[in-house]
């Protein structure tokens, strides 16, 4: 059912300037949009619970938020009285001029003058953002509060938990007023071009391109590529959208066109030579020098980590990495039973001790421990290496025994068509064994497993969280049975 949505919001015109056509799409056909997914949701949450701890930057103010997203106009009129009585500090104040609606996170009154504060979750000020703030000055100014300041709140990534709090050195609040006002014209701009887009009878004609997914990746985009065929330049990865686009520009809109691959890289090339041929790509000598040297016993190892923005354990610094999970597979003897542990923290407590103890002792037997793309293993095994010193000797024998199994893909030794330009876990492991073992996951990736636990932080029901558990331990006890069986496979095709 189509339902048709009235006046803009900073967001809807940040949408316009990424697509116009988005923009129309959500005016008028808003069930179209893609359901956001449990990693997105998980940012918005993040977001809102980090400018609500902002509030306690600047304490005791009114709270316009509305009571659901229908009754904007209430939270207009009390914040519209809230700035007659020049009340000191003002959360979520909603402005609007011409048919405009903004809300900024916090409107502070200092000896009768307006300063703006808007709450970001992030470490760094983005051009988004600065065209954010630059809205939100605009309207509010318009609409009759003069600002004499705005600054974004941010976090500063040099912050470490000490085991309080301190809201005044977790965040950093930076001035950005300059930034803002070279942005006013083209804020002027883009309301025109919003109004015209929603005023027009007809949806704006623009094709799928690089603006489907930068700045952020559209909500509209099963609705936009629903008809466009696999075998699409767009679908080829390894190049930006901007070259697809250029692709597209010069009539060559699938990948079988391509007849000139002097300009692409040698990634590039063995993707579309794999497509176009349907073969697979195999340097079998390459792949025999990778396999040979690696002998029973092994181990198969994966680690899943969550990053919390506001840090909860003592001398992490916001969004560390703090391992929670790992599963391990194990074979002592090609004809040996695969073996499986794994572990997971509770919920709420510094359990990184415990988690780097059972892993210390489930790897105690000698053998290598295969892993699919090391960054984030040996990211954080050499971080808990540092944290906690007493482990520092068996941590490093561990990494020292690490081999990544991701070589052979990335450096191209082998790769199927099947895998659709795709280099993950998943992606190979469904080339190579014919068939999708993460469907029976509930959790779908790594990014999705942060995070899920991330949120668990936040629930009550005691049964709810030990489901969310036992799906997040399957997911990863999935991960490395797919890589037990990926590392099988390159045995045999040797
Ligand atoms: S998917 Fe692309 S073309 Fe479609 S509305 Fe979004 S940005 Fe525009």
């Amino acid at each position: 059912m189509s339902t048709k949505k009235s006046s803009l919001s900073k967001s809807t015109l940040i949408r316009s300037i990424q697509c116009s056509k988005s923009l129309y799409l959500y005016k008028n056909n808003y069930s179209l949009r893609d359901k956001p997914s449990t990693t997105q949701q998980q940012k918005f949450d993040r977001g809102h619970r980090v400018g609500k701890l902002a509030h306690q930057l600047f304490p005791n103010g009114k709270d316009c938020s509305p009571p659901n997203p229908f009754s904007y106009d209430e939270s207009i009129a009390a914040t519209k009285l809230l700035v007659q009585q020049q009340f000191p500090v003002i959360y979520e104040a909603a402005f609007k001029y011409n048919g405009i609606m903004v809300a900024l996170d916090i409107l502070e009154n200092k000896n009768g003058k307006w300063y703006a504060h808007e709450v970001k979750s992030s470490f760094r000020i983005t051009n988004t953002y600065l065209l954010d703030a630059a809205i939100q000055y605009y309207i509010i100014t318009k609409s009759g509060v003069q600002l004499e300041d705005f600054s974004i709140v941010t976090i500063d990534n040099e912050y470490v938990f000490n085991g309080t709090l301190e809201i005044s050195s977790y965040f950093k609040i930076t001035s950005v007023l300059t930034e803002i006002q070279e942005r006013i014209p083209f804020v002027e701009k883009t309301i025109e071009e919003a109004i015209a887009t929603l005023s027009a009878k007809q949806m704006p004609e623009i094709a799928i391109g690089a603006h489907c997914t930068k700045p952020y990746p559209c909500d509209f985009q099963s609705y936009c590529w629903a008809n466009i065929p696999k075998d699409a330049i767009w679908y080829l990865p390894g190049i930006s959208m901007q070259e697809k686009s250029n692709f597209v520009e010069k009539g060559i809109s699938t990948i079988h066109q391509i007849d000139n691959m002097e300009e692409l890289n040698a990634r590039q090339k063995v993707i579309i030579k794999s497509f176009q041929t349907k073969q697979a790509h195999i340097v079998k000598e390459k792949l025999n020098a990778f396999t040979e040297g690696i002998h029973h016993p092994l181990y198969y190892f994966d680690i899943e980590a969550f990053q919390p923005a506001v840090p909860i354990f003592l001398n992490t610094k916001p969004y560390d990495r703090i391992p929670f999970l790992y599963s391990l597979h194990y074979k002592e003897s090609e004809n040996s039973e695969l073996q499986h542990i794994s572990y997971i923290s509770p919920v709420g407590n510094d359990d990184r001790i415990n988690f780097i103890e059972h892993f210390l002792n489930a790897t105690q037997k000698e053998g290598k421990i295969l892993v699919f793309n090391t960054l984030m293993e040996k990211g954080i095994l050499f971080k808990m290496m540092n944290d906690f010193p007493q482990y520092k000797k068996q941590i490093l024998e561990r990494i020292n025994r690490i081999i990544d199994v991701e070589i052979p893909f990335k450096e191209l030794y082998y790769y199927h068509p099947a895998q659709q330009g795709s280099f993950s876990l998943k992606a190979i492991g469904n080339a190579l064994l014919g068939f999708d073992e993460f469907s029976k996951s509930a959790v779908k990736d790594g990014e999705e497993a942060m995070a899920v636990y991330n949120e668990l932080f936040y629930w009550e029901n005691k049964d709810e969280v030990n489901a969310k558990l036992q799906h997040l331990k399957t997911y990863c006890q999935t991960d490395t049975f797919v890589l037990y069986e990926i590392f099988e496979r390159l045995k045999i095709l040797v």
